[in-house]
């Protein structure tokens, strides 16, 4: 049995950091990945995605050329090949770049395969057993596939098998409409699918605010997509070479023909694989590793970062997880979970970002607050740009100033949302950012006006 200082299973976003920092500290370890180095981010989730949406990005723009007094010739026509050759180009070195500073790191030795615990500190992966006083987890998620009569005969999408796409789908189908599918609806529009979303709640991404969720499908049926809400899918099934969406809307039933079916209901982490009860590890009921306030799962030694803890599901989670983990094993820190704010983006075009609560929590929180908003037709850049969809709002404690939380949805808003988020971390007074002198002219230069126009939240 190979014995080591730790033991790191999964390269996403918090292993290999981890990996770095440990033997630096002149810890001898093994790192494991049964698949692609850098997991998802890199190979399945926000570098090939945000890189896709770019490829759309320009062919809407050049759509709309005439706008700008651009006159393009001739049809727009999109080379999926080499959107998809693109797409590749800017993961491979990520990819690669991982697994190359891993396997060239000194103390640390890399194994390729699945790994699954055999004892509460031993592991096998391959024909190898390592055992370490350390463990830290770092295994992902992936895309959930709903038990859906039908759908296990029919062949369909998830994130992973997208990034192999090199030709237009005449009809995408998507089940699910929150970040995911929302991205991919815009983008597939963008390079000329037909697309319909199915949706079962009543509106788009349920976890923001209604005038979010609105404002969205707007500008997505605007360029087309078909938004189907409030509807159940209650099965799927071949016919020739098109897949049938049977679907219940309101109680009346109907479907949804489509050439090609996208599943993006949700990730579940990788958890059901690793032997966890062998280590003493316990799952919530949707099998996210429990851990508390420093990422210490219930068996000790074991740690677990990133989407498999339940946390975060985004790649700045993970690597505040890593950040967390190293700066109390190796700084004495005292970091915690509960220290972060929440925030993430999503990146349609416009794109949304978000810090803190929504206005619906703060409503429901009983706090006395004040709110902010502006259109973004009011924003200077905005028309000179020529994208005004979208506005902004901002949520102050009505008493101590302090920024409660912030909703950016238009040009830049998942860049400006930084200027937000920083004064929140200060825990300084919005006062702070409304006297600040921005640049002009920018989306930024708004965020203080914004704030002098503070009123109660009725
Ligand atoms: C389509 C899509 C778009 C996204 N876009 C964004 C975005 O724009 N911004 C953002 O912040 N987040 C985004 N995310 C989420 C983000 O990708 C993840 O939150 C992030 O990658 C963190 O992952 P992780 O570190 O938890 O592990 P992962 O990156 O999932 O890596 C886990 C690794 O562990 C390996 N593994 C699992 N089990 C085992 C085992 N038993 N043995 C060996 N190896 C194992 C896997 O092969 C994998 O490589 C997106 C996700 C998707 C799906």
């Amino acid at each position: 049995m190979a014995k080591h200082d730790a033991i790191i299973i999964g390269t996403g976003q918090a292993g290999p950091a981890l990996a770095r920092r440990l033997v630096a500290a002149d810890w001898n370890i093994a790192i494991i990945e049964r698949k692609l180095f850098g997991g998802t981010c890199v190979n399945t989730g926000c570098t090939p995605t945000k890189t896709l949406v770019a490829s759309a990005y320009a062919a809407h723009i050049a759509r709309r050329a005439r706008d700008y007094g651009v006159k393009i010739e001739g049809p727009i026509n999109i080379d999926m090949k080499a959107v998809k050759a693109r797409k590749d180009a800017v993961v491979a070195p990520s990819r690669n770049g991982v697994e190359r500073s891993l396997k060239t790191l000194k103390g640390c030795t890399v194994y390729e395969s699945h790994a699954r615990f055999v004892a509460e500190k031993s592991i096998t992966v391959n024909d190898a057993e390592l055992t370490a006083d350390r463990i830290f987890l770092n295994v992902g998620a992936r895309a959930a596939i709903p038990p859906i009569p039908g759908l296990n005969q029919v062949s369909y999408l998830t994130n992973s098998s997208m990034m192999d796409v090199d030709f237009l789908p005449p009809h995408l189908v998507i089940l699910g409409g929150s970040y995911i599918g929302l991205e991919f609806g815009q983008m597939y529009r963008r390079f000329g699918s037909k697309v319909t979303i199915i949706e079962l709640g009543p509106r788009l991404i349920a976890r923001e605010d209604e005038d979010i969720s609105q404002a969205i499908a707007d500008f997505l049926r605007e360029e087309g997509v078909d938004l189907r809400l409030d509807c159940k899918v209650i099965g799927v099934e071949k016919q020739d070479n098109s897949i049938v969406v049977k679907i219940e809307c309101g109680g009346k039933a109907s479907q949804v023909i489509g050439t090609h079916l996208l599943v993006a209901v949700g990730r579940r982490p990788n958890t059901d694989d690793l032997d966890l009860d062998k280590a003493g590890i316990t799952t919530d009921a949707h099998g996210y590793i429990q851990v508390d306030d420093q990422l210490r799962t219930s068996a000790s030694g074991i740690w677990a970062l990133g989407d498999c803890n339940g946390r975060g599901a985004f790649t700045h989670t993970s690597w505040n997880d890593f950040e967390i983990v190293a700066a109390n094993l190796l700084d004495n820190a005292q970091r915690r979970v509960s220290d972060r704010i929440s925030a993430y983006a999503l990146f349609t075009d416009p794109p949304l970002g978000r810090a803190g609560m929504t206005e619906a929590q703060v409503r429901n929180s009983g706090k006395p607050a004040l709110i902010a908003t502006m259109a973004m037709e009011d924003v200077s850049r905005a028309s000179e740009k020529g994208e005004t969809k979208g506005f902004m709002k901002i949520l102050v404690d009505r008493d101590s100033k302090q920024i409660l939380g912030a909703a950016l949805l238009g040009l830049s808003g998942d860049e400006v949302i930084h200027c937000i988020l920083d004064v929140m971390y200060a825990k300084a007074p919005c006062t702070v950012l409304q006297r600040a002198m921005h640049i002009h002219p920018t989306v930024s230069e708004f965020i203080p006006t914004m704030l002098e126009d503070l009123r109660p939240l009725q």
